[in-house]
């Protein structure tokens, strides 16, 4: 018989909500406060990146130099002070479909939920408080845990640990994720990922990038 799973792991940006351009302009603004340059993320990045990564590569896009710890600090905590207001502001914000359903569908078989995102852990909470997602989730592993993928999947691992009490098998935990690079963070940490064909990429992007399980949205074929 197969180990039944105790814990998910979830991605935000493309498999939970779309932020709209909140994210991207709070970068812009960060950029622009700081350097007086309304940087382009878009440019510089593409999606799936951890927040740190987004944040050194659009510097060097734009300055030309790798930043000072200093001044990449400045740069990260101008930007969570402007994804606040961007969040509020974002008309383009939505929660993707199946997401109100199944959390708590979830929750109530007794899976434990968290969450395995680039997103630094104050941005995180930021985007999810606009639809009152939060308090579906107990554990995790950030962007601002560390900039590699594979990393900060182990800590949201470790965590998911600590919350149950005791040890996971890798066996017990899957990620859920809207990118190939979700599914390489998940491998890198030994557990298997669902990608979600909601936001970027498609059903057959998804199976060729490795996802163990790919659906057509969190509506549809949750495979669990
Ligand atoms: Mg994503």
């Amino acid at each position: 018989m197969a180990t039944k799973r105790l814990a998910i792991l979830f991605d935000i940006d493309g498999t939970l909500i779309i932020s709209g351009d909140a994210g991207a302009a709070s970068w812009r603004l960060a950029f622009q406060e700081l350097y007086g340059i309304p940087a382009d993320i878009g440019a510089f990045t593409d999606t799936g990146l951890t927040d740190p990564e987004v944040g050194r590569k659009t510097f060097v896009g734009v300055l030309k130099r790798e930043p000072t710890a200093e001044e990449f600090t400045n740069l990260l905590d101008a930007r969570l002070k402007h994804l606040h207001q961007t969040v509020i502001d974002s008309t383009g914000y939505r929660v993707l479909p199946g997401v109100a359903a199944l959390l708590p569908k979830l929750l109530d078989e007794g899976y434990l939920l968290g969450l395995v995102t680039g997103n630094m852990e104050p941005a995180a909470h930021v985007k999810l408080h606009r639809a009152g997602l939060n308090r579906f989730f107990c554990f995790g592993g950030f962007g601002s845990d560390s900039e590699d993928r594979v990393t900060l999947t182990k800590v949201a691992l470790e965590r998911a640990a600590l919350v149950y009490g005791a040890p996971l098998m890798p066996e017990q935990c899957i990620a859920v994720g809207d990118t190939p690079h979700d599914a390489e963070g998940a491998h890198g940490a030994g557990i298997a990922c669902i990608g979600v064909a909601s936001h970027n990429f498609t059903v057959d992007q998804l199976t060729a990038g490795g996802c163990d399980y790919v659906i057509p949205s969190l509506e549809e074929g949750w495979p669990l």
